[in-house]
This record gives structure tokens, sequence and C-alpha cells, in this order.
């Protein structure tokens, strides 16, 4: 059974229409969002997805569009605008 944080777990699975992937390594993956699906924190669309299940990720603060954070229980969830 699974518990209450990951109950509604992103699974890119179900998104695969409309995010495509443009890296992927062995614990982090981007996507670029084709089809305008929209972020789960502010509910405007957005631009590129980074998943991330590394306890530490940086992020280059000159390449900061503004951006929204999702924690899941194993993994941190990354959408820029
Ligand atoms: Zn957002």
């Amino acid at each position: 059974m699974k518990d209450q944080a990951d109950a509604d777990r992103i699974d890119v699975h179900d998104f695969r229409h409309a995010l495509k992937l443009v890296t992927e390594k062995r614990e982090t993956a981007h996507y670029r969002n084709k089809k305008g699906l929209r972020c789960p924190a502010c509910r405007r669309p957005f631009e590129r997805l980074f998943i991330s299940e590394k306890r530490h990720n940086s992020f280059d603060p000159n390449a900061a569009n503004p951006f929204c954070i999702r924690h899941e229980s194993d993994r941190v969830l990354v959408f820029t605008h």
C-alpha cells in the first residue's frame, strides 16, 4: 500500500505525450514541456522539468528563471518558467 506522500506522486510516463526527454542520467532527468502542462505548485505552464533523486542539487543562479520546487519522498522536481 502506498503511503500518502506517494499517492499523488507524478508519474512522468503518464505525461509522455507532453514531455520531451532532454537528458537522463542515473539519478536525474530533464524534460521539456511540449504541450503547456501546468506546474503543480503555481498552476502556470512550465518550460522545463528537472527531476532528481540526489540528496544535494546545485543550480546556477545566472541561469535562474522563476522556478517552483516539489518535494516527494525520494526525489525533488524543479519546474522552470
Ligand atoms: Zn510554478
